[in-house]
Protein backbone atom coordinates (compact mmCIF):
# COMPACT_ATOMS: atom_id res chain seq x y z
CA UNK A 1 0.00 0.00 0.00
CA UNK A 2 1.55 3.55 -0.85
CA UNK A 3 1.95 5.38 2.14
CA UNK A 4 0.25 8.88 2.00
CA UNK A 5 1.73 11.99 3.36
CA UNK A 6 -0.05 13.36 6.83
CA UNK A 7 -1.44 16.81 6.66
CA UNK A 8 0.02 19.00 9.44
CA UNK A 9 -1.58 19.72 13.05
CA UNK A 10 -4.47 21.54 13.18
CA UNK A 11 -5.45 21.99 16.69
CA UNK A 12 -3.30 23.49 19.71
CA UNK A 13 -0.66 21.33 21.57
CA UNK A 14 -3.33 21.83 24.44
CA UNK A 15 -6.50 20.78 22.59
CA UNK A 16 -4.37 17.71 21.30
CA UNK A 17 -3.11 16.97 24.88
CA UNK A 18 -6.79 16.93 26.73
CA UNK A 19 -7.97 14.64 23.89
CA UNK A 20 -5.29 12.43 24.61
CA UNK A 21 -5.84 12.79 28.54
CA UNK A 22 -9.45 11.68 28.03
CA UNK A 23 -8.10 8.68 25.27
CA UNK A 24 -5.88 7.64 27.76
CA UNK A 25 -8.22 7.75 31.09
CA UNK A 26 -11.37 5.65 29.38
CA UNK A 27 -9.02 3.09 28.55
CA UNK A 28 -7.23 3.58 32.24
CA UNK A 29 -10.00 3.52 34.26
CA UNK A 30 -12.21 0.69 33.36
CA UNK A 31 -9.03 -1.49 32.77
CA UNK A 32 -8.26 -0.68 36.98
CA UNK A 33 -11.35 -1.72 37.62
CA UNK A 34 -11.01 -5.09 36.00
CA UNK A 35 -8.43 -5.32 37.30
CA UNK A 36 -9.34 -4.90 41.27
CA UNK A 37 -12.51 -6.45 40.84
CA UNK A 38 -15.95 -5.61 39.69
CA UNK A 39 -19.74 -6.64 40.99
CA UNK A 40 -22.52 -7.26 39.22
CA UNK A 41 -23.88 -4.38 39.44
CA UNK A 42 -21.29 -2.57 37.06
CA UNK A 43 -21.90 -5.36 34.15
CA UNK A 44 -25.61 -4.45 34.61
CA UNK A 45 -24.80 -1.08 33.91
CA UNK A 46 -22.68 -1.51 31.12
CA UNK A 47 -25.03 -4.04 29.80
CA UNK A 48 -28.13 -1.38 30.31
CA UNK A 49 -25.84 1.63 28.31
CA UNK A 50 -23.31 0.44 25.79
CA UNK A 51 -26.47 -0.80 23.70
CA UNK A 52 -27.19 3.03 23.17
CA UNK A 53 -23.71 3.93 23.25
CA UNK A 54 -23.17 1.54 20.15
CA UNK A 55 -26.23 3.23 18.76
CA UNK A 56 -24.87 6.30 19.15
CA UNK A 57 -21.60 5.66 17.16
CA UNK A 58 -22.90 3.50 14.46
CA UNK A 59 -26.76 4.58 13.76
CA UNK A 60 -26.67 7.95 15.01
CA UNK A 61 -23.31 10.00 14.04
CA UNK A 62 -22.91 7.81 11.10
CA UNK A 63 -26.07 6.59 9.02
CA UNK A 64 -28.06 9.59 10.44
CA UNK A 65 -26.05 13.13 11.27
CA UNK A 66 -23.31 12.17 8.90
CA UNK A 67 -25.19 10.45 5.71
CA UNK A 68 -28.89 11.48 6.60
CA UNK A 69 -29.96 8.11 5.88
CA UNK A 70 -33.24 8.64 7.53
CA UNK A 71 -35.63 11.64 8.54
CA UNK A 72 -36.66 12.30 11.83
CA UNK A 73 -38.12 15.27 14.12
CA UNK A 74 -36.41 17.61 15.81
CA UNK A 75 -36.59 16.21 19.27
CA UNK A 76 -35.82 12.67 18.55
CA UNK A 77 -32.69 13.88 16.78
CA UNK A 78 -31.60 15.57 19.10
CA UNK A 79 -31.63 12.64 21.64
CA UNK A 80 -30.42 10.78 18.47
CA UNK A 81 -27.49 13.36 19.61
CA UNK A 82 -27.25 12.45 23.31
CA UNK A 83 -26.75 8.80 22.18
CA UNK A 84 -23.62 9.75 20.66
CA UNK A 85 -22.55 12.78 23.57
CA UNK A 86 -22.95 9.22 25.94
CA UNK A 87 -19.32 8.14 24.45
CA UNK A 88 -18.12 12.31 24.32
CA UNK A 89 -19.02 11.92 21.06
CA UNK A 90 -19.80 15.30 19.18
CA UNK A 91 -22.42 15.01 16.04
CA UNK A 92 -20.91 18.07 13.88
CA UNK A 93 -17.16 17.11 14.51
CA UNK A 94 -18.37 13.39 13.34
CA UNK A 95 -20.37 14.04 10.70
CA UNK A 96 -17.75 16.99 8.91
CA UNK A 97 -15.02 15.35 9.68
CA UNK A 98 -16.65 11.87 8.12
CA UNK A 99 -17.99 13.31 4.98
CA UNK A 100 -14.43 14.73 4.61
CA UNK A 101 -13.36 10.86 4.63
CA UNK A 102 -15.91 9.75 2.10
CA UNK A 103 -14.51 13.34 -0.34
CA UNK A 104 -10.71 11.97 0.03
CA UNK A 105 -11.39 8.59 0.79
CA UNK A 106 -7.75 6.81 0.37
CA UNK A 107 -6.32 10.17 -0.98
CA UNK A 108 -3.59 12.55 0.79
CA UNK A 109 -6.28 14.81 2.25
CA UNK A 110 -8.22 11.51 4.24
CA UNK A 111 -9.56 11.90 7.51
CA UNK A 112 -7.54 8.31 8.71
CA UNK A 113 -6.69 6.20 5.52
CA UNK A 114 -4.62 3.38 6.39
CA UNK A 115 -2.22 4.75 3.88
CA UNK A 116 -1.21 7.09 6.57
CA UNK A 117 0.14 4.56 9.19
CA UNK A 118 -1.38 2.54 11.62
CA UNK A 119 -1.35 4.60 14.50
CA UNK A 120 -2.87 7.65 12.37
CA UNK A 121 -5.66 6.00 11.12
CA UNK A 122 -6.38 4.25 14.64
CA UNK A 123 -5.65 7.15 17.20
CA UNK A 124 -3.80 9.84 16.27
CA UNK A 125 -6.74 11.06 13.92
CA UNK A 126 -9.23 11.14 16.94
CA UNK A 127 -6.95 13.48 18.51
CA UNK A 128 -6.43 15.55 15.55
CA UNK A 129 -7.61 15.18 12.43
CA UNK A 130 -6.11 17.60 10.69
CA UNK A 131 -9.06 19.73 9.56
CA UNK A 132 -9.83 23.08 11.32
CA UNK A 133 -12.86 23.52 12.95
CA UNK A 134 -14.05 25.69 10.30
CA UNK A 135 -13.41 23.33 7.35
CA UNK A 136 -15.35 20.47 9.37
CA UNK A 137 -18.29 22.79 10.22
CA UNK A 138 -18.85 23.95 6.39
CA UNK A 139 -18.89 20.43 5.45
CA UNK A 140 -22.28 20.22 7.22
CA UNK A 141 -24.73 23.09 7.18
CA UNK A 142 -27.53 21.18 7.16
CA UNK A 143 -26.45 20.31 11.49
CA UNK A 144 -24.60 23.94 12.05
CA UNK A 145 -28.19 25.48 11.78
CA UNK A 146 -29.55 23.79 14.80
CA UNK A 147 -28.54 25.64 17.70
CA UNK A 148 -28.50 22.18 20.68
CA UNK A 149 -25.97 20.70 18.31
CA UNK A 150 -23.98 23.73 18.06
CA UNK A 151 -24.32 23.88 22.02
CA UNK A 152 -23.21 20.27 21.83
CA UNK A 153 -20.29 21.00 19.46
CA UNK A 154 -19.05 23.67 22.20
CA UNK A 155 -19.82 21.30 24.94
CA UNK A 156 -18.95 17.77 23.56
CA UNK A 157 -18.27 16.39 27.12
CA UNK A 158 -20.75 17.77 29.34
CA UNK A 159 -23.65 14.84 28.18
CA UNK A 160 -20.88 12.15 28.99
CA UNK A 161 -19.72 13.86 31.90
CA UNK A 162 -23.12 14.18 33.41
CA UNK A 163 -23.89 10.15 32.58
CA UNK A 164 -20.76 9.48 34.17
CA UNK A 165 -21.79 11.31 37.44
CA UNK A 166 -25.24 8.75 37.93
CA UNK A 167 -22.90 6.24 37.02
CA UNK A 168 -20.99 6.85 39.87
CA UNK A 169 -23.86 7.71 42.04
CA UNK A 170 -25.36 4.73 40.99
CA UNK A 171 -22.20 1.96 40.93
CA UNK A 172 -19.21 4.02 42.61
CA UNK A 173 -16.28 4.51 40.45
CA UNK A 174 -16.14 1.08 39.02
CA UNK A 175 -19.66 1.64 37.82
CA UNK A 176 -18.86 4.85 36.19
CA UNK A 177 -15.89 2.77 34.26
CA UNK A 178 -17.02 -0.15 33.67
CA UNK A 179 -20.96 1.01 32.62
CA UNK A 180 -20.24 4.35 30.54
CA UNK A 181 -16.39 4.71 29.62
CA UNK A 182 -15.91 0.92 28.83
CA UNK A 183 -18.21 1.27 26.01
CA UNK A 184 -16.82 4.79 24.98
CA UNK A 185 -13.16 3.48 25.09
CA UNK A 186 -14.20 -0.10 23.36
CA UNK A 187 -16.19 1.99 20.52
CA UNK A 188 -13.06 3.91 19.45
CA UNK A 189 -11.67 0.79 18.68
CA UNK A 190 -14.76 -0.65 16.92
CA UNK A 191 -14.77 2.85 14.87
CA UNK A 192 -11.22 2.03 14.17
CA UNK A 193 -11.53 -0.81 13.08
CA UNK A 194 -14.06 -0.16 10.45
CA UNK A 195 -11.19 2.67 9.73
CA UNK A 196 -8.56 0.09 9.06
CA UNK A 197 -9.17 -2.89 8.42
CA UNK A 198 -12.28 -1.98 6.14
CA UNK A 199 -10.06 0.01 3.85
CA UNK A 200 -6.95 -3.05 3.69
CA UNK A 201 -8.30 -6.60 3.94
CA UNK A 202 -11.40 -8.28 2.74
CA UNK A 203 -13.99 -8.56 -0.77
CA UNK A 204 -15.22 -5.77 -2.72
CA UNK A 205 -18.40 -5.77 -4.67
CA UNK A 206 -17.86 -2.88 -6.16
CA UNK A 207 -14.81 -1.48 -8.14
CA UNK A 208 -15.23 2.43 -5.86
CA UNK A 209 -12.47 4.89 -6.74
CA UNK A 210 -11.11 3.92 -3.31
CA UNK A 211 -9.47 0.70 -1.39
CA UNK A 212 -12.90 -0.09 0.94
CA UNK A 213 -13.85 -3.80 1.74
CA UNK A 214 -16.90 -5.48 2.94
CA UNK A 215 -14.94 -7.38 6.02
CA UNK A 216 -17.20 -10.25 7.83
CA UNK A 217 -15.12 -10.52 10.71
CA UNK A 218 -15.46 -6.58 11.39
CA UNK A 219 -19.28 -6.13 10.55
CA UNK A 220 -19.72 -8.61 13.34
CA UNK A 221 -17.24 -6.81 15.74
CA UNK A 222 -19.32 -3.31 14.43
CA UNK A 223 -23.40 -4.41 14.19
CA UNK A 224 -22.94 -4.07 10.48
CA UNK A 225 -20.56 -1.17 10.29
CA UNK A 226 -17.67 -3.40 8.22
CA UNK A 227 -20.05 -4.03 5.11
CA UNK A 228 -17.63 -1.19 3.92
CA UNK A 229 -17.58 -0.93 0.50
CA UNK A 230 -21.22 -1.70 0.09
CA UNK A 231 -21.05 1.73 2.28
CA UNK A 232 -18.78 4.01 -0.02
CA UNK A 233 -20.85 2.61 -3.13
CA UNK A 234 -23.90 4.29 -2.10
CA UNK A 235 -23.36 5.82 1.51
CA UNK A 236 -26.80 7.57 1.80
CA UNK A 237 -28.12 4.43 2.71
CA UNK A 238 -29.23 3.19 5.91
CA UNK A 239 -28.77 -0.55 5.10
CA UNK A 240 -25.01 -1.13 4.40
CA UNK A 241 -25.64 -5.25 4.27
CA UNK A 242 -26.68 -5.55 0.83
CA UNK A 243 -27.81 -9.00 0.91
CA UNK A 244 -29.53 -11.20 3.49
CA UNK A 245 -26.15 -12.94 4.84
CA UNK A 246 -24.28 -9.30 5.11
CA UNK A 247 -25.82 -9.37 8.86
CA UNK A 248 -26.79 -5.54 9.62
CA UNK A 249 -28.37 -5.19 13.54
CA UNK A 250 -27.53 -1.09 12.97
CA UNK A 251 -30.45 -1.41 10.23
CA UNK A 252 -32.39 -3.71 12.36
CA UNK A 253 -32.61 -0.68 15.26
CA UNK A 254 -33.43 1.71 12.12
CA UNK A 255 -36.18 -0.81 10.65
CA UNK A 256 -37.56 -1.16 14.65
CA UNK A 257 -38.06 2.96 14.78
CA UNK A 258 -39.54 3.12 11.33
CA UNK A 259 -42.30 0.88 12.57
CA UNK A 260 -42.89 2.75 15.22
CA UNK A 261 -43.10 5.95 13.34
CA UNK A 262 -39.90 7.72 14.84
CA UNK A 263 -38.03 8.01 11.19
CA UNK A 264 -39.15 8.06 8.58
CA UNK A 265 -38.22 8.45 4.29
CA UNK A 266 -35.43 5.66 4.88
CA UNK A 267 -32.97 5.43 2.36
CA UNK A 268 -32.19 2.30 0.61
CA UNK A 269 -30.10 0.83 -2.06
CA UNK A 270 -31.25 0.28 -5.06
CA UNK A 271 -32.54 -3.69 -6.41
CA UNK A 272 -29.41 -3.36 -9.22
CA UNK A 273 -26.76 -3.09 -6.50
CA UNK A 274 -28.33 -4.94 -4.38
CA UNK A 275 -28.05 -8.06 -6.47
CA UNK A 276 -24.92 -7.18 -7.70
CA UNK A 277 -22.02 -9.59 -7.48
CA UNK A 278 -18.76 -9.77 -5.10
CA UNK A 279 -16.24 -8.84 -7.71
CA UNK A 280 -12.69 -11.93 -8.40
CA UNK A 281 -10.29 -12.00 -6.42
ZN1 LIG B 1 -14.34 4.43 4.69
ZN1 LIG C 1 -19.73 6.83 5.87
Amino acid sequence: MERLPIRPHTRSRAARVRTAALITLIHVLPAWAIINGTGEKDWLLFAAIYPFQAIGVGVCLHRYFAHNAFKTSRWFQFLLALFCASTFGDPIRFAGKHRLHHLNTDRENDTHSPGQGFWFSWLGSHIDSRYTDEQICAQVPYLTQYPELMWLHRHSLAPGLTLCAVALLLGGISGMAVGVLLGAALLIHQSSAVNYFCHRFGRRRFQTDDLSTNNFLVSLLVFGEGWHNNHHRYPVSARAGFCWWEIDMFYWVICLWEATGLVWDVRRPPEQLRRTRLLAT
